[in-house]
C-alpha cells in the first residue's frame, strides 16, 4: 500500500471540503482531499443545489413562456413546447463543467486529490480504499462528508417510482401526479419544477405549515402563492408508508397517510430531511462518539474530541447548507494556520429557490416573541416597488425586525423576486451590526428591487415613502 504524508487531509470534496482544501493550500499547507465520487463538488454540485437550480430556471422560463402573462407585456408566443431530454442534458452538461472546474482549481492550487473512500485509521492516519488506494498520514484531518437523504419507516424506496431528490432531478418524463412527502426546501423546489413542467403535484406535510423554521408570516404567504400556482397541499398529515403498485399496465405508487385515504401517484419524492453521513468513517478508531442525532460533536473551532481531527458542514450541528459548510471549512483551516477563524452562526442566510424566492437571515418573529425580545417590525410589499411592477413580479414582501430599544437589526425575511440575491444586503448589514436606520440611510439605486429592502427598513420607524 502506498504511504503518503500531507499536512492536512480532508475527507469529502463537497462545498465544505473542496473550499477548505483551496483555502488551506492558499495558506501554504500541503493539502490532500479524498473523495469517493469520480466528480468533485459533492451533493451540492452533482445532485443538489446546482442541478436543481438549473431545472428551476429552465422550468420557470418554460412556464413563463407558456402560461405567463406575456401578451399583456406585448410579447406574443406561439407553439412553445417542452424538450425534456434537452433540458436534462443541459443540466448534466453544466454539472460536468462545474465539477471539472473544481478539479481545475485543485490543480491550480496544488491540492492532491485521492479518488476513493477515506476512513480514519487511528491517530493522524487516513486509509483510502478505491482507485487511489493509499495510507495517508497528516497532522490535521478534516471530516467534510456531508449528508445523505433520510427516509421513513414504511417507505419502500426503489430509486425509480419512489425516490429521493437525486431521482427527482432526472425523471425521464413529466409525471402525471407527483406526490411529494415533506414541505421543506427540497419538496417545494423540486415540486415546483415538475409542477411548472405540467405535473399535478401534491405535497404532504406532517406539520400544520410549510417550511419549518422559516418566519411564519412569510411561510404563510408562500403557501398561498404555491396554491395559486396549482400545487396542492395536505398539511397536518403524517405519511406512514409508500409502496410501488402495478396496475392497468402501468407502474405507480400508493402513499399511506395516518387517518386519511391513501394517495395514488405516478412518482413519489421523499423529501423528509437529510442525515449526517458518518457511516464507516472509522470514528471509533479515535474514540469519537456521535450525538443523539448522528452528528459529530465539535467545539467552536470545529475540533472533535480527538486531537487533530476536525469536522464541518452537514456532519456537525446547524443548518445543512452549502454556504454554511464553506464558511466553516474556511474558518477551520484559517484557525489551524493563523490561530484565528470564526463563523457567525447568527448571519447564515437561508434561501428557497422557488418562484417567488424565499430568503431569511437572523431571528424570526416567532423566535423573538418566544424569547421576549422587544422588537419593531417594518414591512414593504413588492407591489409598491416600481421595478417589481416593470418585471410583473409583484407578489411578496420584505420584513425587517429590529430591536425596539437599540434598533439593531435582528432578522430580515422576504418572499419575492430575486429574494435570494436581495438577502445578501441584509446579511452584510447584520454582519456589521447595523441598525434599521443605518440600512434606511443607505442610498439604493432606482429603480431596483433592492429599494424594497430600504423601504422595509424605513417602515421599521413607520416612515416608508411608497407605502
Ligand atoms: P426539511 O427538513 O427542510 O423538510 C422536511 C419536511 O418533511 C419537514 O417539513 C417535515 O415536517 C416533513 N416530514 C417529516 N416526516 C414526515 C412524514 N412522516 N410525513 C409528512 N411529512 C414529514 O428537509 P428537505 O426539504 O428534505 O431538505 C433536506 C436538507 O437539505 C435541509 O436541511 C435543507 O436545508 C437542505 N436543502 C437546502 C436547500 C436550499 O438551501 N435551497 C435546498 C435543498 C435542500
Amino acid at each position: 500500500m502506498t504511504e503518503r504524508q500531507h499536512d492536512l487531509v480532508i475527507i469529502g470534496a463537497g462545498p465544505g471540503g473542496y473550499v477548505a482544501a483551496i483555502r488551506a493550500a492558499q495558506l501554504g499547507l500541503d493539502t490532500a482531499c479524498v473523495e469517493r465520487e469520480p466528480r468533485l463538488g459533492g451533493t451540492c454540485l452533482r445532485v443538489g443545489c446546482v442541478p436543481s437550480k438549473v431545472l428551476l430556471e429552465s422550468s420557470e422560463q418554460y412556464h413563463e413562456l407558456r402560461g405567463g402573462n406575456l401578451a399583456a407585456r406585448g410579447i406574443k408566443t406561439e407553439a412553445v413546447s417542452l424538450d425534456l431530454p434537452a433540458m436534462l442534458a443541459r443540466k448534466d452538461k453544466l454539472v460536468g463543467e462545474l465539477t471539472d472546474g473544481v478539479a481545475g482549481l485543485f490543480k491550480k492550487n496544488k491540492v492532491t486529490r485521492y479518488e476513493g473512500t477515506g476512513r480514519l485509521d487511528g491517530a493522524g492516519k487516513v486509509a483510502v480504499a478505491g482507485k487511489d488506494a493509499a495510507l495517508l498520514s497528516a497532522k490535521h484531518v478534516l471530516i467534510a462528508t456531508g449528508s445523505v437523504p433520510a427516509s421513513l419507516p414504511g417507505i419502500e424506496m426503489d430509486g425509480e417510482v419512489i425516490g429521493d431528490s437525486t431521482t427527482a432531478l432526472s425523471y425521464a418524463e413529466v409525471p402525471r401526479h407527483l406526490v411529494v412527502i415533506g414541505a421543506g426546501y427540497i419538496g417545494l423546489e423540486l415540486g415546483s419544477v415538475w409542477r411548472r413542467l405540467g405535473a399535478e403535484v401534491t405535497v404532504v406535510e406532517y406539520l400544520d405549515r410549510i417550511l419549518p423554521g422559516t418566519d411564519l408570516e412569510i411561510a404563510r404567504e408562500a403557501l398561498k402563492l404555491f396554491k395559486r400556482q396549482g400545487m396542492q397541499f395536505v398539511l397536518k398529515a403524517r405519511v406512514t408508508g409508500a409502496r410501488r403498485q402495478e396496475g392497468d399496465g402501468k407502474t405507480g405508487a400508493v402513499v399511506e397517510i395516518e387517518g386519511r385515504d391513501p394517495l395514488a401517484a405516478d412518482r413519489v419524492l421523499v423529501a423528509v430531511g437529510r442525515k449526517p453521513h458518518t457511516d464507516d468513517l472509522g470514528l471509533a478508531s479515535l474514540g469519537i462518539a456521535l450525538d443523539e442525532r448522528g452528528r459529530i460533536p465539535v467545539n467552536e473551532h470545529f475540533e472533535t474530541t480527538a486531537a487533530g481531527v476536525y469536522a464541518i458542514g452537514d456532519v456537525i450541528d446547524g443548518p445543512m447548507l452549502a454556504h454554511k459548510a464553506e464558511e466553516e471549512g474556511i474558518a477551520c483551516v484559517e484557525r489551524i494556520v493563523t490561530g484565528w477563524g470564526h463563523v457567525d452562526r447568527g448571519t447564515i442566510p437561508g434561501v428557497c429557490y422557488t418562484d417567488p424566492e424565499i430568503a431569511g437571515v437572523g431571528r424570526t418573529e416567532e423566535q423573538l416573541t418566544e424569547d421576549g425580545t422587544p422588537f419593531r417590525k417594518g414591512i414593504f410589499f413588492f407591489r409598491a416597488n416600481s421595478r417589481a411592477r416593470a418585471l410583473d413580479r409583484i407578489d411578496g414582501r420584505v420584513k425587517i425586525l429590529a430591536h425596539a430599544q437599540t434598533d439593531r437589526i435582528l432578522g430580515v425575511h422576504m418572499i419575492g423576486p430575486r429574494a435570494g440575491d436581495l438577502i445578501a444586503e441584509a446579511v452584510a448589514a447584520m454582519s456589521f451590526g447595523a441598525s434599521s436606520e443605518d440600512l434606511a440611510r443607505v442610498c439604493h439605486a432606482h429603480p431596483t428591487l433592492s429599494e424594497a429592502v430600504k423601504e422595509a427598513a424605513l417602515a421599521v420607524a413607520g416612515r416608508a415613502l411608497h407605502a
